[in-house]
């Protein structure tokens, strides 16, 4: 045999990154030895042989993978599972007969699991292996026998049928509900060849063009594979159109990923790194929603971010957007314990139904992130009861930065809660904090300010406030004023409730309120703080922490 070199896989696209995460899920899996492949930062070097040679069976390695992954969820367990109960049911008296009878209509005649069309074609896939046995004839005897020990035995020999040839309907029901939501139209997946055998078809399709790929000699070739770069020829290349999302959508002519070009190709390697990108996501227990986390750094962080806490996190929740917002946060703690030098932008993508969802998470978001810890540290446990709900103000706080909204309606809404409901709300410094980073810029200095300027309304609110029941009133009179300027970006009848309250006193009006005159973000940022002090809260964390302890 020709002597080969090795094949070094670099990390590209994210969906070409969740492949060669795939790809190492499977060499892990199936533990081929560490001396035939190799992780060097963005790069995977691998031996032809784990392709070559005959002591790897790499379709048997794929399916294996695939079902230590993905089998949980699948019809195939579910129908698998009965056996278990099944055996163990004692039928000789009406109690067990109608339980197995409630059994079988709920678990398999009416989701008519059995006659799914792709188990139709499994049963056809089984025929070719010589096993004769008839799922669909033996459904209708079972239905139609009366002797339940006769009934029992049927159902057991359907289910263990089922059972032995996990490598087609276990697969089948994984290709259909998770691999093709990444590709399809290719090997198992082609319509074509539903009828067929489907690790011979992976392995037809996907490891045999590798396999003859590494045995060509590349020398004088003309074309290049879009993805590593390596001279192809024509008649070895794949397509894109299978992978979906990437190549030229008609209908939306636009690609997620790159401004496809109709002649893109891929090298046979590239394919089967892309046929594997299914197991680089982590999806959500018993759903088709998936997530992948990705970044270019290093294969070694791309794995720690996919699984893990993702695992965890995706695997316990049911519902989209609270897995998106589970993951970031989780990811976004994980982030703080690096330097501020060594944040990198996170890219989040989220596969349902109607597509992939990318979101990025931008270092300079998560550097607002670091430089506010504690703020967001103090916000975690901050829930706030509006009239029957209960608002996570850490939560809204996050979704604001992360999908670049300003804090402002939020601040507002908390302050009418807390003059409603009469709660305290030192917390909007903590809020306003990480507004005024969000921002940019003298981020300090602003905030200062807003400091001189909650005391000013602290001075204001002794001045009015005494014990009585009308100090009170007054206060909140001017608070709700303030808060409805501010809610309309109005300075100047701001400015106006804060000309009657201070003449109203006989007291001079600081400098400081031009300053509100020079931006809205200023004027908002000074705005609140003054409604803060005017509510008696004084920036003062270390104070403030004791106080809640
Ligand atoms: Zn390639």
């Amino acid at each position: 045999m020709k002597k080969l070199g090795s094949i070094a896989l670099r990390l590209n696209n994210f969906l070409y990154n969740a492949g060669i995460l795939g790809l190492l899920k499977v060499f892990e899996y199936c533990r081929i030895p560490l001396e035939l492949y190799q992780v060097n930062g963005s790069e995977l070097v691998i031996s032809p042989e784990i392709f070559t040679s005959e002591k790897f069976d790499f379709p048997r390695m794929y399916y294996e993978t695939l079902k230590y992954y993905f089998e949980d969820g699948t019809v195939w367990k579910k129908i698998v599972d009965l056996e278990f109960d099944i055996e163990r049911l004692n039928i000789s008296n009406d109690e067990g007969k109608e339980i197995f009878d409630k059994l079988i209509k709920k678990e398999i005649i009416d989701t008519k699991c059995l006659e799914r069309s792709s188990y139709r074609s499994g049963y056809d896939i089984v025929k070719q292996k010589d096993d004769e046995f008839d799922v669909i004839s033996s459904m209708n005897m079972l239905k139609k026998e009366t002797d339940y020990i006769k009934k029992k035995d049927i159902l057991l020999i359907i289910i263990r049928y089922i059972k032995k040839y996990h490598e087609t309907f276990c697969f089948k029901d994984m290709s259909y509900t998770k691999i093709n939501q990444f590709w399809s139209d290719m090997a198992f997946l082609n319509r074509q060849s539903n009828k067929k055998d489907m690790l011979e078809c992976y392995e037809s399709v996907f490891c045999i063009p590798v396999y003859k790929y590494l045995l060509t000699s590349k020398n004088k070739l003309q074309d290049f594979c879009l993805d590593c770069g390596n001279p192809i020829k024509m008649s070895d290349a794949f397509g894109m159109s299978w992978i979906n999302g990437v190549g030229v959508d008609h209908r939306r002519k636009k690609s997620y990923f790159w401004n496809s070009k109709p002649d893109s190709f891929l090298c046979p390697v590239c394919a089967l790194v892309y046929s594997c990108s299914p197991l680089g996501f982590v999806f959500a227990k018993k759903k088709n929603d998936s997530v992948f986390i990705n970044n270019n750094t290093s294969i070694e962080e791309l794995k720690r971010n996919n699984e893990g806490f993702t695992s965890e996190v995706i695997g316990n929740l049911d519902n989209l957007a609270e897995v998106c917002f589970n993951v970031t946060n989780r990811l976004i703690q994980k982030e703080l314990e690096l330097k501020e030098s060594e944040l990198q932008n996170i890219q989040v993508i989220i596969r349902n139904d109607s597509g992939y969802n990318i979101g990025i998470i931008s270092r300079e978001k998560l550097i607002v992130i670091k430089e506010c810890e504690n703020s967001f540290r103090r916000l975690t446990e901050r829930r706030i009861k509006n009239q029957d709900n209960w608002i996570s103000v850490y939560e809204n706080v996050l979704n604001n930065l992360l999908s670049g909204r300003n804090q402002y309606i939020h601040i507002n809404m908390y302050f009418r809660i807390s003059l409603r409901e009469k709660q305290s709300s030192w917390y909007i410094w903590d809020v306003l904090r990480i507004q005024i980073w969000k921002k940019g810029g003298n981020c300090m200095d602003e905030f200062k300010r807003s400091i001189v300027m909650a005391k000013f309304a602290k001075e204001i609110r002794s001045k009015i406030a005494g014990n009585s029941e009308e100090a009170d009133n007054k206060l909140r009179g001017f608070a709700y004023k303030l808060l409805n300027s501010l809610q309309a970006h109005d300075r100047h009848r701001f400015m106006n409730v804060i000309i009657r309250m201070y003449t109203g006193l006989g007291l001079q009006i600081p400098q400081l309120f031009l300053k509100m005159f020079e931006n809205d973000d200023t004027f908002m940022n000074l705005g609140y703080a003054f409604i803060l002090g005017l509510k008696g809260e004084e920036y003062n964390p270390a104070e403030n922490i004791k106080k809640e302890a």
